[in-house]
């Protein structure tokens, strides 16, 4: 635990399930007061905020579609209004899906640049606008992937997305370094959450996946969750525009495990 995440505003996007609310019941555990962005979902949040609650945290949720402006802008307001402040901002919201890339429409391509790039652009500004605006050396942490440096067949648009968004947090981490925001991002590898479900209940998918893993095994929404809280606390006071690998190894050329190659 980081003592310095109490009382400390934390907004998360795409909170209601798999890593987003994971690190919102993390942050909960921190007592952070924690805003959490959810989209399609249906109530899932209101356990999530019990949870917080329960733990010694605050909580507060409110709906929105993070590629849209006109709501990034309503949820950062809300954190301000509910909460008083914002001092990190989590870009967590995602998706995903595979076509071939003859096949991939320009609709899908838009879809999926608009919720994992343009939407953690969108969030990532008015977090630093306010920040800058109240003075305050805050925290900003985008949910990447291993694909913005393994290039993924299939899932071209997907891949894109994560190589903008870690290009985005390392050019905003220089310019917005001299103000004391730190801005970082985190890969993560295979982790077990809803947007892999499908794969990981057919056993031998779910084998093709462990098999590219050197740690060989899935990992766990809590061991992301734990990078978010340590990027947020004062432990990673030196550390911007950073990407943190979480993968279990995946990004070291599992190929060449027991000296092959
Ligand atoms: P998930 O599908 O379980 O959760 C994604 C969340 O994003 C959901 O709550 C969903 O409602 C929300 N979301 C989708 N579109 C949205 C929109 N337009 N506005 C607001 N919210 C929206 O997936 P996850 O595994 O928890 O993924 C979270 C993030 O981590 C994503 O950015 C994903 O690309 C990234 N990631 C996940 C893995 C993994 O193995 N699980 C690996 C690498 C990266």
């Amino acid at each position: 635990m980081y003592k310095d995440l109490e009382k400390k505003v934390v907004v998360i996007t795409g909170a209601a399930k798999g890593l987003g609310k994971a690190m919102a019941e993390r942050f909960g555990k921190e007592k952070a007061h924690v805003v959490l962005n959810y989209h399609t979902e249906n109530g899932d949040h209101k356990e999530i905020i019990k949870t917080i609650e329960a733990a010694g945290g605050k909580a507060a949720a409110i709906q929105g579609d993070v590629s849209k402006e006109a709501d990034v802008k309503k949820l950062l307001s809300f954190a301000v209004d509910t909460f008083g402040t914002i001092d990190i901002m989590i870009n967590n919201a995602g998706i995903e899906n595979e076509v071939p890339s003859e096949k991939l429409t320009l609709e899908d391509w838009q879809k999926v640049i608009d919720v994992n790039l343009t939407g953690m652009f969108l969030a990532s500004r008015e977090a630093i606008s306010y920040m800058l605006d109240h003075g305050i050396k805050g925290n900003i942490i985008n949910m990447s992937s291993v694909h913005d440096r393994i290039p993924w067949p299939h899932f071209v648009h997907y891949a894109a997305s994560k190589g903008g968004v870690k290009m985005m947090t390392e050019t905003l981490a220089l310019e917005y370094a001299p103000k004391g925001i730190r801005i970082n991002n985190i890969s993560p590898g295979a982790i077990d959450t809803p947007i892999n479900a499908e794969k990981f209940n057919d056993p031998k998918a779910k084998q093709e996946v462990i098999n590219l893993i050197p740690m060989g095994y899935i990992g766990k929404p809590e061991q992301i969750a734990a990078c978010a809280a340590w990027l947020a606390s004062a432990e990673s006071s030196y550390v911007t525009g950073m990407t943190l690998y979480a993968d279990g190894g995946m990004t070291k050329y599992p190929g060449f495990q027991a000296g092959k190659g």
